[in-house]
């Protein structure tokens, strides 16, 4: 064939978390012993009450067609749960139900990007979002967010960022890969410049729950925000629903039109099966919810105890998110030159694996995800030790 493929796809990389999480699962169904805390998946199952909810909701022929905006309930619920607890206002018809956040950032992508728009992205950040960017013609602009400033970027650095082509920017708090949560302060002088410039934002909140140290707020909460911010959140993390694919969009109204309009063009929407789940989701109790918060925050104290030890620097505390970013430069030698050899490394020599830092615009790190049982995440950080020795 002679034909060449869409060239809009040439200058865009696969996910690495998506392809290590696959690679290690096909290696242990292949029968070998691997460690992996490489995608962020928690192992918790899906609690009892969403399951036996979408298994009523087949059982009740809730399988036809809807509205490719999602399911009215689950638009209801949605935004209940929005001004209730983050102080949002977004109708029923401005949300928008998605196959997963992931989707729900590409269509909010979709829905604001032009050919050579800039967007600007807080780096490290997550693998996805330059790619997406890329992919749709839009040009990603990082802002590096330093270790000493605990991996959060600051309003000037936003402010020298911005140019007349800057459409939006791009947050994720908490932060995956480093675990930054950015406080009231830290958000409010964020949000006044990007509304001085007159741009948008969308905001991946996929971890509010997951807050060790203080309580989560949404930039979308400040003065001049309300009709610029496009919140993006998901079932995935928060309630151990991965498989199920379904997340949001929560959009300003003439985005959440367009958006609607994408979705019934390119899905018409996610399984109503899954709706039906994520619906029980929001009536569940959020003991179940606190309960696993509780049980990363104690994870993570195991993890950052150890990795100090075993790297021997410092290693940043992650306050939110269930991953910890470990610096490993000072390892590097002539053989192991940056974090993707170091990776493979530890996966061929010591059947671990993890995500480079590479992956997320820092070849200093490695990323450890620890929402893994206690028994993964002891045998993790043993067989880190060992391969790590070896480098000496
Ligand atoms: N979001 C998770 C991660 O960063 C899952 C994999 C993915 O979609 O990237 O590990």
């Amino acid at each position: 064939m002679s034909k060449s493929l869409s060239s809009r796809t040439e200058n865009i990389a696969a996910s690495l978390t998506v392809a290590i999480d696959t690679l290690a699962k096909q290696m242990i169904a292949d029968g070998k012993d691997i460690v992996s805390l490489g995608a962020g998946e928690p192992d918790f199952f899906t609690p009892d009450f969403i399951k036996n909810q979408a298994i009523k909701a087949i059982e009740e022929n809730k399988t036809r067609y809807t509205s490719p905006l999602g399911i009215l309930e689950l638009r209801r619920a949605i935004s209940d749960k929005l001004k209730r607890e983050n102080n949002l206002n977004y109708g029923e018809n401005q949300i928008i139900v998605t196959s997963g956040a992931k989707h729900a950032i590409f269509n909010s992508l979709a829905a604001l990007i032009n050919p050579g728009d800039e967007v600007i992205i807080p780096a490290p950040y997550w693998v996805t979002y330059p790619e997406l960017v890329k992919w749709l013609g839009g040009v990603p602009v990082f802002v590096t967010a330093s270790k000493e400033d605990h991996f959060k970027i600051k309003a000037q650095a936003l402010k020298a960022a911005c140019t007349r082509k800057t459409k939006a920017i791009l947050m994720n708090n908490p932060c995956n890969p480093t675990g930054a949560v950015y406080n009231k302060e830290e958000l409010e002088s964020l949000a006044k410049v990007i509304v001085d410039e007159d741009i948008y934002c969308i905001s991946d909140e996929v971890y509010e729950y997951f807050c060790y140290e203080n309580d989560f707020v949404s930039i979308g909460t400040f003065p001049g925000m309300e009709d610029r911010t496009i919140i993006v959140n998901g079932f995935s993390k928060s309630f151990c629903m991965t498989g199920w694919r379904v997340g949001y969009d929560a959009a300003p109204e003439p985005i959440a039109k367009i958006i609607g309009k994408i979705q019934g063009q390119a899905t018409h929407h996610p399984s109503n099966i899954a709706q039906y789940g994520a619906l029980a989701a929001l009536q569940m109790d959020k003991m179940e919810v606190q309960k696993m918060a509780m049980a990363f925050r104690r994870r993570r104290d195991y993890m950052l105890g150890r990795m100090e030890k075993i790297v021997n620097e410092k290693v940043h505390a992650p306050e939110g998110a269930f991953y910890l970013f470990v610096p490993v430069s000072h390892l590097y030698n002539e053989k192991i030159k940056g974090s993707v050899e170091l990776c493979s490394y530890l996966l061929e020599n010591f059947n671990l694996a993890i995500v480079p830092g590479a992956a997320f615009g820092d070849d200093s790190c490695v990323r450890f995800s620890y929402a893994a049982s206690d028994e993964t995440l002891q045998k993790a950080c043993d067989r880190f030790e060992v391969g790590i020795k070896s480098l000496r």
